[in-house]
């Protein structure tokens, strides 16, 4: 049973407000990404709470009490890296069994906590390689079962998968994700990369430039990001500059209805989801779709992607069809926006919702 909460965290490294007034509550037995770009600061989030970095000012609270005075070694954290940090010249068992000795428990438990680490990790029969004789996916069960062992309050995790390859990257999220629900540890797991934080996370923290951006369910910060940062960064958006005339939101020849509340006057970000906007071809009769040229089509898998230009935009917008729609290069198409979400300034946007009828 273990909470963990930020307060008023900062940390400034002379003029850079690496991390600059976070507040943060992660429940017990959750886990939580920080997601963000290069340099928003989740690094040393992640190192302040481990014990590798002194705040500039705030507070850390692990069940409640303050852990910024503890030195690394004594706090109940355990960390994984993203470069496998095993001690090459220490067998599999030495180097899972080299903090609980340093904890000084008897060698007989230790020989057990070992190889239940190896077990929850499914390596068994490990023990006695050396990290040479291990690939790097296994490199880093063996860093995760060094870490569980501590039996750590809160479970850190900075990129630990991000330099194996894609199929073994989620593979390894998916037993990480399995192990942590079994243990029900707190886990706070620090990645740039949104399909790992979306696939793993109970809620995401969204970092940009030090601050949190936005926190929420996977779900909840794709479906409606709360600002255009949080739409931008997660998942592919297409995002239109929108100025109003007569009482519409128009972007280049195109129109759409404005929310009734918005505030008048103010720039409008028009975020539309490449699956939100139909795709139709240019004769369909219904409504006032947007008519525009297909520039191309790509071949996803299980659906298909298309670039359609339109008259006074910019880029062309992307849209998802299914893969048996008839679709070609150079086809005249109408767009049909179902759902679309309106920003201006730094206000919460407006959904608008317009079914195909
Ligand atoms: P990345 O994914 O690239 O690791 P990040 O989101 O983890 O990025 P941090 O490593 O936390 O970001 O860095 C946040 C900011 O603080 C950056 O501008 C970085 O240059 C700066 N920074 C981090 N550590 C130090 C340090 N020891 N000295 C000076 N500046 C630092």
């Amino acid at each position: 049973m273990s909470t963990l909460s930020l307060i008023n965290l900062s940390k400034h490294f002379g003029r850079v407000r690496a991390v600059d007034q976070i507040n943060l509550d992660v429940a017990d037995g959750e886990f939580l990404c920080m997601l963000g770009p290069s340099g928003c600061g989740k690094t040393t989030a992640l190192r302040m709470i481990a014990g590798f970095e002194t705040p500039t000012s705030g507070d850390i609270r692990i069940d409640d009490s303050s852990i910024v005075r503890l030195g690394a070694n004594r706090r109940p954290t355990a960390m994984v890296f993203q470069q496998y940090t095993l001690w090459p010249h220490m067998t599999v068992q030495e180097n899972i069994g080299f903090g609980l000795k340093l904890r000084r428990l008897g060698a007989q438990e230790i020989t057990r906590k070992v190889s239940e680490g190896l077990e929850m990790v499914g390596l068994a029969g490990y023990g006695e390689r050396y990290p040479r004789q291990l690939s790097g996916g296994q490199q880093q069960r063996i860093a995760l079962a060094r870490a569980l062992v501590l039996e750590p309050k809160i479970l850190l995790l900075d990129e630990p998968f991000s330099s194996l390859d894609a199929l073994l990257r989620v593979r390894l999220r998916e037993e990480l994700r399995r192990i942590q629900r079994k243990l029900h540890i707190t886990a706070i797991f620090v990645t740039h990369d949104q399909e790992e934080a979306l696939s793993l996370a109970d809620r995401i923290a969204l970092m940009n430039a030090g601050h949190i951006e936005q926190l929420a369910a996977p779900s909840e910060l794709y479906a409606n990001p709360a600002t255009l940062f949080a739409a931008d960064f997660i998942g592919a958006m297409n995002l239109l500059k929108a100025d109003v005339d007569q009482g519409q939101l128009q972007m280049g020849r195109q129109r759409l209805p404005m929310p009734e509340d918005v505030a008048h006057g103010q720039a409008f970000t028009v975020a539309i989801r490449p699956e939100d906007l139909a795709v139709l071809p240019a004769d369909t009769a219904a409504g006032d779709g947007w008519l525009g040229n297909v520039e191309q089509t790509m071949d996803m898998g299980h659906y298909r992607k298309v670039l359609v230009s339109l008259d006074g935009i910019d880029e062309p917008l992307k849209a998802y069809i299914p893969k048996v729609q008839p679709i070609a290069d150079n086809e005249s198409v109408k767009l049909y926006p179902q759902r679309y979400l309106v920003y201006e300034g730094g206000r919460k946007p407006v959904e608008m919702q317009r079914p195909l009828q």
